[in-house]
């Protein structure tokens, strides 16, 4: 009889070392008491294939996928969650007993559920919601808005044409402004979200001017590095209910984690404080 082995996750990307994954799921493994060990993999796309088929035969059962990875290993997966290929790329794989890859994309989970968590009045069914930013990130954003029923997602980006093959994929709830015209966006919005990475620590401030904007609206940044951003810090002077993107990184690894892991973890403040703590 064999021993069972020890469960392995890890998170592959190019680079990693900036990844705040292993200490999110370094922080449940050990305050669950729970063996295994999660671990962080620097992968060339080139090597991806190999990779992602030797992984299983040591013991793995899954890895978070990063930048610039998480398009590729859909081409890569046996199975593709339908969230996944409408997001078109995954940050979850899942390694089945029976040799199959599972892609799933959680990203949109993590946005709806850290609104949830922190913003527990939000109504996105109640308004249109502005997002700035068309890249990988928004895409998980407006498909999460959409299936919660808001009636418009406002969407607007420095490179309109990304923004217009978002609407093209996500179809007429979706009307593309010009990054010209960002100011209009909040008025009247219920939900407003920037998904660009303007505002993070090293990039130039997100500046769009608030006039018009409810302060019943619910406003996030998915920018985690500050976690108060000038935008959000803008909001909450109007009084609008703020949320920093730094829990949509902890919900979304927590699909993930159970699977790999056997138990749902709970996102607290002692999760927050050790991931900011790395
Ligand atoms: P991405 O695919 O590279 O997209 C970057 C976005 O930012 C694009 O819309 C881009 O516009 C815009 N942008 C970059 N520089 C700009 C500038 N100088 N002026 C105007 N727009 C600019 O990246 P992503 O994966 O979507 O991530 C976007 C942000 O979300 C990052 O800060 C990332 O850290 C954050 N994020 C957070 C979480 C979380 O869990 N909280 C999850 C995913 C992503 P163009 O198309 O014109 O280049």
């Amino acid at each position: 009889m064999t021993a069972e082995k020890i469960p392995l996750a890890g998170v592959i990307g190019s680079p990693i070392a900036h990844s705040r994954s292993p200490l999110l799921h370094g922080h449940w493994l050990r305050t669950m008491g729970l063996p295994g060990y999660y671990i962080p993999m620097d992968v060339m796309q080139a090597d991806l294939p190999q990779v992602l088929q030797a992984l299983p035969k040591a013991g793995f059962r899954g890895v978070n996928v990063t930048l610039p990875h998480k398009e590729t290993v859909l081409q890569l997966a046996d199975v593709v969650t339908d969230r996944a290929a409408l997001i078109g790329s995954a940050n979850t794989l899942i390694f089945r007993s029976d040799g199959k890859i599972h892609a799933d994309n959680t990203d949109g989970y993590g946005f709806t559920a850290n609104l949830r968590q922190n913003a527990p009045d939000w109504q996105p069914e109640s308004g249109p919601a502005a997002v700035f930013g068309a890249g990988g990130a928004a895409r998980a954003v407006i498909a999460s808005l959409l299936e919660l029923g808001v009636p418009e997602v406002r969407l607007t980006n420095r490179t309109r044409q990304r923004a217009e093959i978002l609407r093209a994929s996500f179809g007429a709830r979706v009307v593309v402004y010009d990054w010209g015209h960002a100011s209009e966006l909040p008025i009247g919005a219920a939900t407003v979200v920037n998904t660009t990475s303007l505002g993070m620590v090293g990039k130039s401030e997100f500046r769009v001017p608030l006039d018009g904007l409810s302060p019943d609206a619910v406003v996030n940044d998915l920018v985690y590095t500050p976690l108060m951003t000038p935008f959000l810090q803008a909001a909450a002077e109007r009084g609008c209910t703020v949320v920093d993107g730094l829990g949509m990184l902890l919900h979304q690894g927590a699909p993930g984690f159970e699977r790999w892991f056997g138990q749902r973890p709970v996102i607290d403040e002692a999760t927050r404080a050790a991931v900011l703590a790395g």
